[in-house]
């Protein structure tokens, strides 16, 4: 789809009409001359105390629609905090022309970003009443009652299990990467390795986390600093051995502070295939309250198609080890939309999830990232349209609420499959902790080991500073001390 866009010179805007133009269309280019467009679109901006804005669509059979908004401008300090409520308000024109274009109703309205619920976790740190916030949520962002209803579940649900939830930016969060699983995923785009045949690397690696570990643990016991959650993801941090996670733990107790009152130490271990009875000894060792194993689906043909080789049965039987050795918070991952599959495989895999009642359920509907084999290929790979992709959310919900499960926090991707979400599904009190951390952006979280990211959050002016360690294991064996001491000087400045 080509739209050729009339009346806004600021070049800012455009990037907003794109990535909601991407809402709508698989393929779309906005540009601002009239040559060879599908579409036109014609604004009219206005602004002074308030902005005034106008769209008109006129398509090629030279069918013409048509939307008008205005809203009073609130004074910032911030050029760009200002330019945002402007930028808004034409994406609140186009959005509703494309919408009676295409007469596809965008639940998200005119949100485009990542953590939806971050703005109502805004509106009640502000105090705002609950309906006066819901109605903003309405009127600002064109969002549907259905999602602001599906926010304020998650922020209440937050706040009743983090009640101190606004207050926890002078602890941290630890994040820690293990970039290695045993084959790549066809949708991947995780710092992750095959690790058969690079044991050396393996090996160098982990001192590399070693040292990490042993330098942000004393930093923090020095400054006096509580860690809130830590979480090992990756790749699969159990795609190691028994004695490496062994070794990594017994690193985690000693240079960590206070480890014992940590309120949750969770581990991915994703890939069913990495599970053995010596690993789930080591984690029992430990007190890892939480793991992840994932099927994302119970058909045996689309895990093939997507590059994971382990079997069904292999998922289950380790669900069923980890329980009988004492895992008692397991997490476990679907995801929606993948190759091949509809409503039958989806209803299929919520069937088999039935017999396993993990704690917690997250559903991912599948997005097409840019860098995975997926995309490069898309033409190989066959996925659900947006309908179905609806309808598989909808079995999901029902499912969940008829289950006793709740959601708890919910992100959205870009070229998400029918601009649907994420979402985190959990009985009553077991939770995730980290997620809503990583969610909701109140503390600082240190990223240690490779691709890992930093989100330094400035405890006073909430700003937030990101930091990336390398993603590939021999840039990070290469440069993981500069790394790290580049983090405790970001840490120095926050934490005086
Ligand atoms: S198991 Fe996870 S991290 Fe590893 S390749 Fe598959 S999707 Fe990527």
């Amino acid at each position: 789809m080509k739209i050729s866009i009339q009346g806004l010179e600021d070049e800012r805007f455009y990037r907003q009409l794109q990535l909601i133009a991407n809402l709508f269309f698989e393929e779309s280019q906005i540009f601002s001359m009239q040559a060879e467009a599908d579409l036109l679109i014609k604004f009219h901006l206005h602004v002074e105390e308030t902005v005034q804005v106008s769209a008109e669509l006129v398509d090629n059979v030279e069918k013409t629609y048509r939307a008008e908004y205005q809203k009073e401008l609130v004074p910032s300090d911030s050029e760009k905090e200002f330019f945002k409520q402007i930028k808004n308000a034409v994406s609140h024109v186009y959005l509703t022309v494309l919408q009676d274009w295409t007469g596809i109703k965008q639940k998200w309205g005119i949100l485009t970003g990542v953590r939806p619920t971050k703005l109502l976790h805004r509106k009640v740190q502000e105090g705002i009443p609950t309906e006066i916030a819901h109605q903003q949520l309405k009127d600002d962002y064109l969002i549907t009652d259905e999602k602001i209803l599906l926010m304020q579940q998650i922020v209440d649900r937050q706040l009743t299990v983090v009640p101190d939830l606004y207050t926890l930016q002078k602890e941290v969060s630890i994040y820690i990467g293990i970039p290695f699983c045993p084959t790549k995923c066809a949708y991947c785009t995780f710092p992750a390795y095959a690790i058969n045949g690079r044991q050396g690397s393996v090996d160098s690696f982990l001192g590399g986390l070693h040292y990490e570990m042993r330098k942000i643990g004393s930093w923090l016991k020095e400054k006096g600093i509580r860690i809130t959650t830590v979480y090992y993801g990756g790749g699969t941090p159990t795609s190691i051995t028994a004695e490496e996670m062994d070794m990594l733990y017994d690193e985690m107790y000693t240079s960590f502070p206070d480890v014992e009152n940590i309120r949750e130490i969770t581990v991915e271990a994703g890939r069913p295939d990495t599970i053995t009875p010596e690993k789930l000894v080591v984690l029992k060792k430990w007190n890892i309250d939480r793991i992840s194993i994932n099927p994302q689906s119970y058909t045996q043909e689309t895990l093939k198609a997507i590059g994971r080789h382990h079997t069904v049965s292999e998922t289950i039987d380790k669900f069923h080890l980890a329980r009988s050795m004492g895992m008692n918070n397991i997490n476990m991952d679907l995801i929606i939309g993948l190759p091949g599959e509809g409503t039958t495989e989806f209803k299929h895999s919520l069937a088999e999830t039935e017999k396993l009642m993990p704690e917690s359920l997250t559903v991912h509907t599948l997005s097409f990232k840019r860098a995975s084999e997926m995309t490069k290929n898309k033409e190989k790979y066959k996925v659900a349209d947006r309908g179905e992709v609806e309808k598989m959310m909808e079995l999901a919900k029902d499912w969940t609420v008829s289950h006793g499960y709740v959601p708890y926090y919910l992100y959205r991707q870009k070229n998400i499959l029918g601009n649907l979400e994420n979402v985190g599904y959990s009985l009553p009190n077991q939770e995730s902790i980290y997620n809503i951390m990583i969610m909701e952006e109140q503390q600082t979280i240190i990223g240690l080991g490779c691709g890992a990211a930093s989100k330094f959050i400035d405890p006073d002016s909430g700003k937030i500073t990101h930091f990336a360690n390398p993603k590939d294991p021999k840039t990070y064996n290469e440069s993981f001390e500069a790394y790290t001491e580049d983090k405790i000087k970001i840490l120095d400045e926050l934490f005086t």
